[in-house]
């Protein structure tokens, strides 16, 4: 590390380093993030492996720090648990998700599924179901086009909250998802007992496809025949090849996410491939 001048307990609060001062930075400016308009969603389209066509898309959130710039989630979500604010950004992405599905339907523009990232700290609300279904009214947005991405770790941490929470969402006809699939708990206690329509392979089996040790392919064709068994849709994030995209396939996985097809991309962007209509 470089030598620090005598001076600089002035600047930066006695052992602070760099890293801290940015944390703690970001969770004081998280609070103004939504008023200032500094948040903003990307969509990532998913495609129907048979035909090619865009069946949903992920809504993945932006921070554009005026200092610090881009700020990835996987920093600030984080941050945002700890002091509480993930509640209202979770809002924000709810009404934001609502508000572009009931702006293509007025634009004429078929709307397709989108799935929201949700974490643990927002499943500890008591009332997310009611708020979500508050949004969705609001924006004249049908409970089918939306979809709820949650971890493993969201029903083994407050399982009686989260358990009554998910059924409520379901009931109302919004599908869930388990992301990043194979690398928690993977229970099936759980996972016969909830109302869960999809599994998610996670990248980092995706990722492995290529390697030569076969346990990583045999977990991708074990997840695809569970969810098989349990009458549940499966769809593999992160795929970058087409020789992944090829082993996906002969897996009968039915979706597929990732760079290979797009990026993250804006909603005006999205749009075109809605109004394309698919990738072949
Ligand atoms: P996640 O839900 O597992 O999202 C997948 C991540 O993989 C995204 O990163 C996406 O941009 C990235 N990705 C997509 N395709 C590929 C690919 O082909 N290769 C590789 N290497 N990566 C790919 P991102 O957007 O940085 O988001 C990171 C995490 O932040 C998400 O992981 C999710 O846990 C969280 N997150 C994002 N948006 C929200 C949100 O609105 N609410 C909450 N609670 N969490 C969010
Ligand atoms: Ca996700
Ligand atoms: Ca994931
Ligand atoms: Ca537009």
């Amino acid at each position: 590390a470089k030598e620090r001048g005598k001076n600089n307990y002035n600047v930066f609060h006695s052992g602070m380093n760099m890293q801290t001062y940015r944390s703690f930075s970001l969770q004081n400016d998280l609070r103004r993030a939504i008023e200032r308009e500094e948040f903003e969603l990307h969509y990532q389209p998913r495609v129907n492996i048979e035909t090619g066509k865009v069946e949903s898309a992920e809504a993945l959130i932006r921070w554009n720090h005026p200092s610090w710039g881009l700020v990835p989630p996987l920093e600030f979500i984080p941050l945002a648990e700890e002091t509480g604010q993930i509640v209202e950004i979770g809002d924000w992405v709810v009404k934001t998700v609502c508000e572009q599905i009931n702006t293509w339907k007025q634009e004429g523009i078929p709307p397709i599924r989108i799935a929201i990232n949700f974490s643990s700290q927002q499943f500890l609300q008591k009332d997310l179901a009611d708020m979500i279904q508050r949004i969705l009214e609001s924006n004249d947005v049908h409970p089918e086009l939306i979809e709820i991405e949650i971890t493993e770790s969201v029903v083994v941490e407050n399982e009686e909250n989260s358990t009554k929470t998910l059924q409520q969402l379901s009931d109302m006809g919004i599908c869930i998802s388990i992301d990043d699939f194979g690398t928690g708990y993977s229970s099936l206690h759980y996972l016969s007992r909830l109302p869960v329509n999809t599994l998610k392979i996670d990248k980092s089996f995706i990722q492995k496809i290529s390697s030569d040790k076969k346990q990583h392919k045999l977990i991708i064709t074990s997840i695809v025949s569970l969810a098989k068994a349990l009458n549940m849709h499966v769809i593999a994030e992160g795929v970058e090849t087409e020789n992944q995209l090829d082993f996906l396939r002969n897996q009968e996985c039915e979706e597929v996410q990732g760079y290979l097809f797009s990026k993250p991309i804006v909603p005006n962007m999205l749009e075109e491939i809605l109004v394309q209509g698919d990738y072949k």
